[in-house]
């Protein structure tokens, strides 16, 4: 009798588990996902299945190991007119995927219709945005920030459905107002470039966590030109002496990170 409760007893503990390790593995598909595609180029996923594509050059960048025919963006997101940002496949995604909006600055609009996207698909029925504006898409809030670079250069807030917040902060030195950004909203995740000659090198970018108090760092823009940072060495070294509180997170091309993870 003893034998036979031990057994059932057994049994269930064992069921128990199995259900929970299935849920959690059910859980996991659901996450939040940010996936660096090289150089500038990140893939948000939510977990309600919304895709945010930020600086798409995706054909042509050598780092990025996936094609454009594997990413089905709701909405795209450029930093600024530059070849290594913008890239060339935006028609493309426009055309293969339904309402597909992109949010641009206001000054790169032209380039885009150049391109050949019409209104229809650029934020604010063809105006594009500016510094302080936010818009609204599928539940995704994004605001357009400063970036020190060219004069049409922007960073971005974007809270996704869950209210989780990551900045993207596209080309840019460090600059006082990275303070400001993280006074007024409670970063995740930012997405900093280090690679130097062209934006932030990683003594800046160390800094910049000071500022920007993110809880998470995944460093960008980098090892893709011979002329920039190759590595993300420096970067961490810095950033665990300077900012000891945020989280590193490293990336090879390809991988992505789960924000829910600690
Ligand atoms: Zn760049």
């Amino acid at each position: 009798m003893k034998k036979f409760s031990l057994t059932i007893i057994f049994t269930l503990i064992l069921t128990l588990g199995l259900i929970s390790f299935a849920n959690a593995a059910a859980l996991d598909s659901q996450k939040d996902k940010v996936q660096w595609l090289g150089h500038s180029a990140c893939l948000i996923t939510t977990e309600k299945g919304t895709n945010i594509l930020i600086d798409p050059w995706i054909t042509g960048n050598d780092t990025c190991p996936i094609n454009k025919e594997s990413i089905k963006p709701d909405m795209i997101v450029v930093t600024h007119n530059h070849f290594d940002h913008m890239g060339t496949d935006i028609p493309y995604f426009v055309e293969n995927n339904t309402n597909c909006m992109v949010i641009v600055q206001n000054d790169v609009v032209q380039a885009l219709k150049d391109l050949g996207v019409n209104d229809n698909n650029i934020i604010t029925g063809g105006m594009g945005l500016n510094f302080g504006g936010q818009v609204e898409v599928k539940g995704i809030k994004i605001t357009m920030v400063q970036a020190i670079h060219c004069p049409s250069a922007a960073g971005y807030i974007i809270e996704i459905e869950d209210g989780t917040t990551i900045y993207h902060a596209g080309d840019t030195g460090i600059f006082a107002g990275m303070e400001l950004l993280g006074n007024l909203y409670d970063i995740d995740l930012a997405l900093l470039p280090i690679g130097s000659i062209f934006t932030m090198d990683p003594y800046q970018a160390a800094h910049s966590l000071n500022l920007l108090k993110p809880k998470k760092v995944i460093p960008i823009h980098y090892a893709t030109f011979p002329v920039l940072v190759q590595d993300a060495t420096e970067f961490v070294k810095l950033s665990k002496k300077i900012a000891p509180s945020v989280s590193i997170k490293v990336l090879k091309p390809g991988e992505q990170l789960e924000l829910n993870e600690k």
